[in-house]
């Protein structure tokens, strides 16, 4: 929905904590009512109160969709069921024959949808690792270019900025996953993208209760034209995961503070872990990557972890321990996989908000039960 005039600009942290508030002058409520009505009463005959199916527009949702498009300074905010279904959002405003270029290095579930589209003759796909190789691709016949920065698993980053430029000399579209950074780290619409989008189930829901997706653009035209598909195809989110949302929305500053702290202090000691190859930490956010220098380890490692989770997704409270081989990336084949550095010593981690000392002691222990 179309981003509200801000009524005085506010630092991002207050804007945060008072979403929802100041909104409901009926009744007062500081906590945005949830509206699980389906449909709503037309006053007479051509009138409508602005809400007529919840597919099409719901108050609770548009609370969200409004903050987001704030946060990530674009004109249109849309939220989705998922993070996949929002990347399928995105792409369906392409015509079948479009080039697009994209991240090699890309989350597993993005990967597995370009290889289905490109097998239905819906697109061609061009994967490329890095800005040169990006300046290369790209042509005029390119429609779009699709990237994650940092990606995943391998954190490696790329200048947004850079690929806008590229993007624009060509006229093709810049499609950021900030699902990693959040707006709170990088804020793709200001560097030149021309829509950014997330997997909402991983900071912004912050919880691993939610499962959802964002869509922001930069141009109202845009952001109409994908509302009117979202609208048409109907993977909206729920009034109740709307909610949700606001709710885990609020305390994302205070949230990616401690995971940056404490991604920091795990970096620092593995770095200087003898069981270690090599840590790969882009400086911000809670995502870290790394390599056992034996990866026979692995199975024992993960089993005695007690305060890290041995499970897939990322950017909740819980400290989260991946193995993306076998899980996030698992549909990549694996000559694929490996021509690109995700080998199969590779564990990702997405640090909590525990105390860092807990973390750091629960891997130094994991490591002593190796000898
Ligand atoms: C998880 C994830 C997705 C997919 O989101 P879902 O909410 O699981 O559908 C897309 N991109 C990235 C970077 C992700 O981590």
């Amino acid at each position: 929905m179309e981003k509200e005039e801000q009524s005085g600009k506010v630092q991002t942290d207050t804007f945060l904590a008072q979403i929802g508030n100041h909104q409901n002058p009926v009744t007062g409520s500081i906590n945005t009512p949830i509206y699980f009505s389906t449909t709503y009463e037309h006053p007479t005959l051509g009138e409508s109160t602005g809400y007529d199916y919840t597919r099409t527009k719901n108050p609770t949702r548009e609370v969200v969709e409004n903050a987001l498009a704030v946060l990530e300074n674009g004109a249109v905010g849309l939220v989705t069921s998922s993070g996949m279904s929002a990347i399928q959002l995105v792409f369906s405003q392409f015509p079948v024959g479009s080039q697009i270029v994209a991240s090699r290095d890309l989350y597993g579930g993005s990967y597995r949808y370009f290889k289905e589209l490109e097998k239905r003759g819906m697109y061609q796909f061009i994967y490329v690792d890095d800005e040169t190789a990006f300046e290369t691709a790209v042509s005029d016949f390119t429609t779009a270019i699709f990237i994650e920065t940092p990606t995943n698993p391998l954190m490696s980053e790329v200048s947004i900025e850079k690929i806008a430029v590229l993007a624009k000399r060509h006229e093709a579209q810049l499609i950021v996953d900030n699902t990693f950074y959040t707006p709170l780290i990088q804020r793709p619409l200001d560097l030149g993208a021309d829509i950014v989008l997330h997997s909402a189930t991983k900071y912004l829901g912050g919880h691993n209760d939610l499962l959802a997706g964002a869509v922001i653009t930069r141009s109202k035209e845009l952001g109409e034209r994908l509302a009117f598909q979202l609208n048409t195809t109907g993977a909206v989110l729920s009034p109740f995961d709307s909610w949700l949302l606001i709710r885990g929305l609020k305390t994302l500053s205070l949230r990616m503070e401690r995971h940056e702290k404490n991604a920091q202090a795990v970096t620092a000691y593995l770095a200087s872990c003898p069981y270690v190859k090599e840590v790969m930490y882009p400086g911000r956010g809670g995502m870290l990557s790394f390599k056992l220098k034996d990866a026979s380890s692995i199975k024992a490692f993960l089993r005695h972890l007690s305060i890290f989770t041995f499970a897939e997704s990322l950017g909740g409270v819980e400290s989260l321990i991946t193995y993306p081989t076998t899980q996030t990336h698992a549909d990549i084949p694996k000559e694929v996989r490996e021509s690109y550095g995700l080998t199969s010593d590779l564990l990702r981690i997405s640090t909590g908000i525990e105390a860092s000392e807990d973390l750091i002691a629960d891997l130094t222990q994991a490591f002593e039960a190796l000898k």
